[in-house]
């Protein structure tokens, strides 16, 4: 679970790699555009741009490089032709790429064109919640000081956490121990040591943390069909506190802020 620091230089890579991905699709102009056409469009860039493998196609026999979860669909949104995305769209991009062997993990909530204030207020308490969390990483900390700071910010704002998704170790695998819970109890859980990679991800809900998965096998939404949002960042544990891998240059201010 402890990795080399020769190891946390590669996954810094991959991180900063994966931030280019992001930095571009800031720049593109999504609406209108198909679900499948981002993909390709994030398949290209990764692959003849940035010399790297998308890590999700192919893993668990997914066909493509991103997730796409619109709105009511809390995670696992499967790329489509059909789906364009439309004013006042909320949509998560959940992608991975693997550099050197090693592998980056990070999504984003974008919205698009006119979006109604409450759809916004999730994604940007989606977004705290998430800083929250990286904000309680350090070595000495608990698995439970991060859940239980993001839990807190969610319920404080009205809305719940979803539970059967969590974060999750990384790097040479995309999926490696521990499970980082979205809730809990702070002072509970396994110690972290500076090393350890790990995914902070939580997906906050407008109604009910119920979810359930449609007939595609992949595609999870609320039950309730209130609107999801979700935010991920690849965290290391330093000696001091924490790095997070795949942080965007618009996010720098993150790291000495306060929110
Ligand atoms: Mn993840």
């Amino acid at each position: 679970m402890i990795k080399r620091p020769e190891e946390l230089a590669l996954m810094a890579e991959s991180g900063r790699l994966l931030a280019l991905v992001f930095e571009r699709l800031d720049q593109t102009n999504l609406m209108g555009l198909s679900t499948l056409q981002i993909d390709a469009m994030v398949e290209d860039f990764i692959v003849r741009d940035l010399h790297a493998r998308p890590a999700s196609k192919g893993q668990y026999g997914y066909g493509f490089v991103l997730n796409c979860s619109i709105n009511e669909v809390v995670c696992h949104g499967v790329p489509s032709r059909s789906r364009v995305l439309q004013d006042g769209d909320i949509v998560n991009l959940d992608i991975t790429l693997e550099k050197n062997g090693y592998i980056a993990d990070s999504s984003k909530t974008y919205l698009i064109g006119n979006v109604d204030p409450a759809a916004r207020k999730l994604v940007q308490v989606t977004y705290e919640a998430m800083w929250k969390g990286i904000r309680a990483v350090r070595p000495g900390a608990r698995l439970g000081d991060i859940g239980s700071a993001i839990q807190g910010h969610a319920t404080r704002n009205g809305y719940s956490v979803v539970r059967e998704y969590c974060g999750h170790g990384i790097g040479r695998q995309m999926h490696e121990e521990p499970q980082v819970l979205h809730f809990g109890k702070a002072g509970t859980g396994l110690v972290l040591r500076e090393g350890m990679v790990f995914t902070i991800e939580p997906m906050l809900n407008q109604g009910r943390s119920d979810v359930r998965t449609e007939a595609d096998g992949w595609t999870v939404v609320t039950r309730d069909g209130a609107l999801s949002a979700q935010f991920e960042h690849t965290v290391a544990v330093t000696a001091s506190g924490f790095s997070v891998l795949t942080l965007r240059p618009d996010e720098s201010d993150k790291i000495t802020g306060t929110l």
